[in-house]
């Protein structure tokens, strides 16, 4: 892999450069992450560098592979099956504070 300033968001599994998610927020999860008003370390924190199988959603409410991914509510873009790495303690409990249910994507959770 030669792209190495690609992240993916841990939380909605979306693909993009680092500056990205610092300058604009995660299309999906900007309202509970708030990437763009955070230090830089919460965008490390929470995006990782490691992950795989890449899949290109271009309309999410209708495909498959969106409703497989969990991505149906989400924009479209590119998105990595897998994540590698975890949300911090702190952010998961920030997310259920407002009613959000963190499911991993790094292939620890099979249901
Ligand atoms: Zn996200």
């Amino acid at each position: 892999m030669s792209r190495r300033s690609e992240r993916a968001c841990m939380l909605c599994g979306i693909v993009l450069q680092f500056r990205e998610f610092k300058g604009k927020g995660c299309p999906n999860c900007e309202s509970v992450l708030n990437y763009k008003d955070s230090e830089e370390s919460l965008v490390q924190e929470c995006t990782s560098p490691a992950f795989e199988g890449l899949v290109a959603v271009g309309d999410p409410s209708g495909s498959w592979v969106a409703k497989w991914l969990r991505i149906e509510n989400f924009v479209p873009g590119l998105y990595a099956v897998k994540v590698n790495g975890r949300l911090p303690p702190d952010v998961v409990s920030r997310l259920e504070d407002n009613g959000f249910h963190y499911r991993p994507r790094d292939g620890s959770v099979t249901d």
